[in-house]
């Protein structure tokens, strides 16, 4: 998808701070951070959306998440969460699946 915001990172063609890479995902700093840890965690393959993911996806879905939580630990954070937003009305603003790993400040509960 040469039109994809996130597909255009993980690919390097559009300069990020690269936290995590391998031949499958990508993890790299939130340009505007919501929190001191700020990490998107990504599938290179392109994905719009949560709710897209379908049962060839799964595998990669339980990486992505299991990577966050591998970064996390490098990363020294004990507490964090972990969010997708799915669809605008959730704010989803990229539509290339991610995960936002948030840490590093006290989360309130529900989110807003
Ligand atoms: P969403 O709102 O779709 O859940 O999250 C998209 C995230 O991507 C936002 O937190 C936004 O700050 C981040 N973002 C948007 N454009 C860029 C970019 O060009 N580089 C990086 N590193 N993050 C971006
Ligand atoms: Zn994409």
């Amino acid at each position: 998808m040469s039109d994809c915001l996130f597909c255009r990172i993980a690919s390097g063609e559009i300069p990020s701070k690269k936290v995590y890479a391998d031949d499958r995902i990508y993890a790299f700093h939130d340009i505007a951070p919501k929190a001191p840890t700020h990490v998107l965690v990504v599938p290179r393959r392109h994905i719009a959306k949560l709710a897209d993911a379908g049962a060839e996806d799964r595998e990669i879905v339980g990486e992505v998440v299991a990577r966050a939580a591998a970064i996390a630990r490098d990363l020294g954070l004990e507490h964090y969460r972990l969010v997708v937003n799915n669809g605008e009305g959730a704010g989803q603003t990229v539509f290339h699946l991610h995960f936002h790993l948030l840490g590093g400040r006290t989360m309130t509960w529900p989110p807003g």
